[in-house]
């Protein structure tokens, strides 16, 4: 069966009600399992969302020339990351994948040729988010993967083709960090996070209030702040993808609006 097929195979199931989109701040890896709030309010949200048929999850820790998508049915918990506790190494996530829905999402894509993965499997910014919100890892997930060659102008673009997906039951969940600079993060309990930390979060918080996003598209252009709020914009690209498919009658909610360690945005908003 090919893509085409599976698709139509798909799309022959009965239509859901839009599913809700997610962008959500991942922040600092032990998050996932150490006690915080943030944590509580992912397992709050697993709680309080429509059941999803399957994940989307599009996470700034998979970066790839060209955009793929996983098909694996079984995907890995990757620990992507150093020097951490043993404990996080040790976090094992089984949900299933969802090659169906892969496939569907791959086939919604005409613009570009998507490459079909077959290794990836799921990276910190998916599974730390995840085995919170759905803690009986009983609900398919697929991953797919942030071109990182291309513009912010180019992710917004690309996720609306994308937007069918929403009413098939799939729940579309960015994860990254609104501000993110590990080089000036503050690992003193009293940190004050930073002023041009503070605008930049501000200025995502007032976007997205007038659903205005193209300041945050031409993030470039508005120098000093974007250049320390991302010094790369692997953290950032993820939302593009939620203001991209984001419909004008969603209703938004923040969580997690709070700035972390100085230099971290959790800022984190659901579309309803
Ligand atoms: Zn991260």
């Amino acid at each position: 069966m090919n893509i085409n097929e599976f698709g139509k195979m798909i799309d022959g199931e009965t239509p859901t009600d839009k599913m809700p989109l997610l962008f959500v701040g991942h922040g600092n890896p032990m998050y996932a399992i150490s006690e915080n709030k943030y944590k509580k309010a992912w397992e709050e949200m697993g709680k309080n969302l429509p059941h999803p048929k399957a994940i989307l999850c599009i996470s700034a820790h998979w970066l790839t020339n060209g955009t793929s998508i996983a098909m694996t049915d079984k995907p890995k918990t990757i620990h992507d990351f150093g020097g951490l506790p043993k404990e996080l190494f040790d976090v094992q996530y089984p949900a299933p994948g969802a090659p169906d829905y892969a496939k569907m999402a791959a086939s919604s894509i005409q613009s570009i040729k998507v490459h079909e993965d077959f290794e990836w499997g799921l990276d910190h910014g998916a599974w730390s988010v995840l085995k919170n919100m759905y803690p009986q890892a009983n609900v398919p997930i697929f991953q797919m993967s942030i071109d990182y060659q291309k513009s912010p102008q180019y992710h917004f673009n690309l996720a609306k083709e994308l937007a069918g997906l929403r009413s098939k039951g799939v729940l579309i969940i960015s994860s990254g960090n609104v501000v993110h600079n590990l080089g000036m993060i503050q690992w003193d309990a009293n940190s004050q996070p930073y002023d041009w930390a503070i605008e930049f979060d501000n200025l995502v918080k007032k976007s997205i209030e007038e659903n205005h996003p193209v300041p945050l598209i031409e993030y470039q252009k508005l120098g000093k702040i974007a250049s320390m709020a991302h010094p790369t914009n692997d953290h950032y690209l993820p939302l593009m993808y939620t203001l991209g498919l984001r419909d004008a009658k969603d209703n938004f909610q923040f969580f997690n609006d709070s700035l972390d360690m100085g230099s971290m945005s959790m800022r984190s908003v659901l579309f309803s």
